[in-house]
């Protein structure tokens, strides 16, 4: 048997009709770039994460570059991030020109709340917290923070569509950048991404700079981007929210049975904190000899991914921070040890139990 690490188009053919008739209609309508698909996927998609504005954006990298560049973001500032993120969270901070502070994470995969405070310099402006693998950070104690020290809160949510803390969800603490890459929990069939914010100046403000920094067409008030939303992906976003409550579960399913079925002593199963729910965008074990166990699925037709294997402080596009091999203990042994297991709308009871089954047989 053979299980993929991943299948993305699983989720079209199970509401084939659906995209293909939003996708005709939005094709024979003539109107391709901010038009009605976009506004009224933001009106949905900021009701479903419970906030008050969000704003279609082009991809989830520009949706952090935005943010950080409309809180005033800039060279000679720091902002704090976990070490052990994607890099795209690092990028949205650099492309400011400003420096991220990396601390290390929880045993949770998300930063450790416990450190941040001791990252804090005069130079921080803000936190940016990852919500990584689906799984909501311990925001209790990061919104104590930044009240305390006067932080902004930049929430990554590329991955954690729908994850909640003690019932709010991820992308309503601080602004929310979500990415709507096909393979994430809300995945689009192209790029695509979006702020989520309470603040109706913050609102306006990004409509601007994602739009040639014009709010009104040829009148351009600052330098912006072209980072819109297209109606297309919009569309296709809206079929596919309207069903990402069934989608979540069905992951959620998937994940349970996998933490309840996994009996291997090799191999450490993920967490979730108390107070905090996880989407399972991934399923990430950790295990000593990760390279043996993962030789030994792929033999077996399991395909499965390392998220991730190269730490940003240590990536070739960060040598210019100075930092080495050493420097993040913990999180350059999560590189070492993770192994994202294969999880995804549309896995059949039997792949899943092939997978339980061969991982179970491991020695
Ligand atoms: C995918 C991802 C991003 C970037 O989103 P894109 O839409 O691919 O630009 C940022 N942060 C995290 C944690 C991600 O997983």
């Amino acid at each position: 048997m053979k299980v993929p690490f991943n299948v993305l188009n699983k989720t079209y053919f199970m509401k084939q009709e659906e995209y293909e008739k939003k996708a005709l209609d939005v094709l024979r309508n003539g109107w391709y770039v901010l038009g009605n698909e976009v506004k009224e996927f933001e009106k949905e998609f900021a009701d479903y994460i419970g906030t008050n504005y969000s704003i279609g954006l082009d991809n989830g990298l520009n949706a952090l570059v935005i943010a950080f560049r409309e809180l005033g973001i800039k060279e000679g500032d720091e902002v704090i991030v976990q070490a052990n993120t994607y890099i795209a969270s690092v990028m949205g901070i650099t492309m400011n020109g400003a420096t991220p502070v990396f601390v290390e994470p929880d045993e949770y995969f998300n930063i450790d709340a416990e450190k941040i405070e001791a990252a804090i310099t005069e130079k921080t402006k803000a936190i940016c917290v990852v919500h990584l693998y689906g799984q909501a950070s311990n925001m209790d104690k990061i919104m104590g923070i930044a009240k305390k020290y006067n932080l902004y809160i930049v929430e990554d949510c590329a991955q954690s569509h729908g994850a909640n803390f003690n019932g709010k969800r991820t992308g309503t603490f601080g602004i929310g950048c979500f990415s709507f890459y096909p393979s994430k929990n809300l995945g689009c069939f192209g790029d695509g991404g979006a702020i989520t914010t309470n603040d109706e100046k913050l609102d306006r403000d990004f409509r601007v700079l994602r739009n040639y920094g014009s709010e009104k067409r040829y009148y351009n008030e600052v330098v912006g981007y072209n980072s819109r939303l297209d109606e297309l992906q919009a569309g296709l976003l809206r079929v596919k929210l309207s069903h990402l409550n069934e989608l979540t579960e069905e992951r959620e399913k998937i994940a349970n049975r996998y933490l309840s079925e996994i009996k291997n002593l090799k191999i450490e199963l993920p967490k979730v904190r108390k107070g905090a729910t996880s989407v399972w965008h991934l399923f990430v074990v950790k295990t000593d000899e990760r390279d043996k166990l993962q030789k030994y699925l792929e033999s077996n037709g399991i395909g499965t991914v390392i998220h991730y294997p190269i730490p940003p402080h240590l990536s070739k596009a960060y040598e210019y921070l100075g930092y080495k091999a050493g420097d993040f203990p913990i999180t350059e042994r999560y590189a070492e040890t993770v192994l994202s297991l294969p999880l995804y709308n549309g896995m059949t009871e039997e792949e899943q139990n092939y997978v339980i089954e061969i991982i179970n047989q491991y020695e």
